[in-house]
């Protein structure tokens, strides 16, 4: 009678684990897409800079067609118009 017991309580155990597991599975799946993407290897897309013209400048993402991208010194000196002083 026991023994029955216990096998029912070792099965519930199995569920909540393979739940867990399930569980954590998929949090850890989202992690290392998140770390893939952050560490992994990074591809540099080349552009060139509309502002000064550099062919040289490169995005850490793809770029979208029709838009402006800088260099990154353009990029800054976008950020913080000071310098222009
Ligand atoms: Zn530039």
């Amino acid at each position: 009678m026991f023994e029955e017991r216990l096998l029912a309580l070792e099965a519930e155990v199995a569920e909540l684990q393979q739940n867990v597991r399930d569980l954590f599975g998929a949090v850890l799946n989202r992690h290392d897409k998140n770390r893939e993407r952050r560490d992994g290897e990074r591809v540099m897309h080349k552009i060139t800079c509309s502002q000064c013209g550099d062919q040289n400048a490169t995005l850490p993402f793809s770029p979208v067609p029709g838009r402006e991208y800088f260099c990154k010194r353009c990029h800054k000196n976008r950020l913080s118009p000071s310098d222009s002083l």
